[in-house]
């Protein structure tokens, strides 16, 4: 036993002695480089691991600060509700101009032409009572098969400078009244991306196809879809199915947050492929809702599905 203390000591001692004389080596390495030109190298390959070192402590604090920046929905609803005063907007565009003049009055007369909304204020004109939401669309970094879902999905992109981390989010926008909007958003931060997803859905408004297609319903109301419909992205496909009355939202709940902004009550669902690629089973959903504007039906269809476009008050 006393051996091996004195081992253990001199050991000790040994390094205490060696990490003294290397730290010097180092301390004194650069200053003999200096005057010779060979020498250039061996620092270039030291400084490496360094750099490396450096970075981590950076990639954690990025972490920390998705968890302090996330809003919460009621917050992104008060901020759009204050931005927005028609007395003080000033259009830009000419269909901007119009409506600020009140020659038109409804949302449907630019959808119905096939028009395009040019600018963010004619929705905000037109359809006041919009509420927005920001899907679970990434998820945090954590040990033992991923962390807590995120509204931000994180990525990063390796530079010889370091890291350089961008966020991205999908923002659905409706009114719970048959007019639906998705936008996605990516930027170097998590502010920037909120907007510009928030913008882009305000720009992509449509109209929803609503009816009652279930044979076990068959009540003629608008409260589920006419007829069972297909959108795919990718591998990622999803069928949407009529379903009869107080059934609910047999659907994946990101879909599901969509499907009651766009005033969708009952349907049932079926999916094939990645559907854990949440932003493609958004996508697939959002172009199966635009088949159902798509698809070309009778007049006695119409009037048997309780066929309804856009909104009903
Ligand atoms: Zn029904």
């Amino acid at each position: 036993m006393i051996k091996t203390e004195n081992q253990a000591e001199d050991n000790k001692s040994q390094q205490a002695l060696k990490k003294p004389a290397s730290a010097a080596k180092k301390s004194a390495a650069p200053k003999k480089e200096e005057p010779k030109d060979a020498k250039p190298v061996a620092t270039t390959v030291a400084a490496a691991p360094i750099a490396e070192v450096l970075i981590e402590p950076e990639k954690l604090d990025v972490e920390k600060d998705v968890i302090k920046e996330v809003p919460t929905e009621e917050e992104i609803v008060k901020e759009f509700k204050k931005t927005f005063d028609l007395v003080g907007w000033q259009p830009k565009t000419s269909i901007g101009k119009k409506i600020k003049s009140g020659e038109i009055k409804k949302i449907d007369e630019l959808l119905d032409m096939g028009q395009k909304i040019p600018e963010i204020g004619i929705i905000d004109a037109l359809l006041p009572n919009m509420n927005i939401e920001l899907l679970m669309i990434g998820q945090s970094k954590g040990k033992f098969g991923g962390g807590q879902r995120r509204i931000f999905k994180q990525t990063q992109k390796k530079t010889p400078e370091g890291n350089k981390p961008s966020f991205a989010t999908v923002a659905v926008i409706g009114n719970s009244d048959g007019y639906l909007g998705v936008g996605y958003g990516k930027s170097k931060d998590t502010l920037p991306a909120k907007e510009k997803a928030i913008r882009k859905a305000k720009l992509n408004v449509f109209k929803i196809i609503r009816g009652c297609g279930s044979w076990q319903c068959n009540c003629k109301t608008p409260h589920s879809i006419p007829f069972a419909v297909e959108g795919r992205c990718g591998s990622t496909r999803i069928k949407l199915m009529p379903a009869p009355k107080g059934k609910g939202l047999c659907i994946q709940p990101e879909c599901a947050k969509m499907l009651k902004l766009a005033g969708i009550k009952d349907v049932w669902s079926k999916t094939w492929g990645q559907t854990r690629t949440t932003t493609n089973l958004i996508q697939a959903c959002v172009a199966a809702l635009l088949m159902l504007a798509k698809t070309k039906v009778k007049a006695e269809s119409y009037e048997a599905l309780g066929m309804k476009s856009g909104g009903l008050i």
